[in-house]
């Protein structure tokens, strides 16, 4: 599955100069609402992950996602695997379980997002229903930004991924690109200005 030619057929792939939630500096950002806003897309691209995450033979109850950048990948993917969905949601910047969501003791769980980073809310959502007894058995995501090592591929995790390495992590491909602290971003050195994504639009 080319991921990369998906994403830029979306116009999910965005060239610019960017301002990352990090405080890091991007030429590139990922927009996955906007694959996801095609649901046969989105279809396709839960049943690939739903596909590699079976052959693994992972035992599943549930799929818990982090909102909002979760949602649509978890719903799919729980779809995909015809389990169950949650979510987790944040209350004054803290993850918590909500709208009458229960989660059993020794529940499996796979924790589902949009795209790991560096896995901060991924690890969030775990922390919450793990605090209810859960088992979390994983971790997916439709792209990985090569911070965190996924199933099949030999790369090392680089020490900002906070993902725990004796848990799988499925992703459909990698996404490397460069950042830059904005004091040596070789993009501000050319003039240009980072924006926020969806300050413009976008
Ligand atoms: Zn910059």
């Amino acid at each position: 599955m080319d991921l990369e030619k998906i994403y830029k057929d979306a116009g999910a792939l965005l060239e610019g100069h960017f301002l990352l939630s990090s405080g890091n500096h991007s030429q590139y950002y990922l927009q996955s609402a906007k694959v996801l806003e095609d649901p046969k897309t989105a279809e396709l691209l839960a049943k690939a992950l739903a596909d590699e995450i079976k052959s693994s033979n992972l035992e599943i109850d549930t799929i818990c996602s982090p909102a909002l950048g979760g949602l649509l990948a978890g719903y799919e993917l729980a779809r995909a695997l015809g389990v169950r969905f949650i979510f987790t949601e944040r209350v004054g910047g803290e993850m918590t379980l909500r709208r009458g969501f229960e989660v059993r003791e020794g529940e499996k769980i796979l924790i589902c997002e949009d795209i790991i980073t560096t896995g901060g809310s991924a690890l969030e959502a775990a922390n919450v229903v793990e605090s209810f007894g859960a088992d979390v058995v994983g971790y997916a995501a439709l792209a990985n930004r090569g911070f965190c090592k996924r199933v099949s591929t030999n790369d090392e995790a680089k020490p900002e991924c906070k993902l725990p390495s004796d848990k799988p992590f499925f992703a459909l491909g990698d996404f490397n690109f460069e950042i830059y602290e904005p004091d040596t971003c070789p993009l501000c050195k050319e003039g240009s200005e980072a924006i926020k994504p969806g300050s413009r639009g976008n």
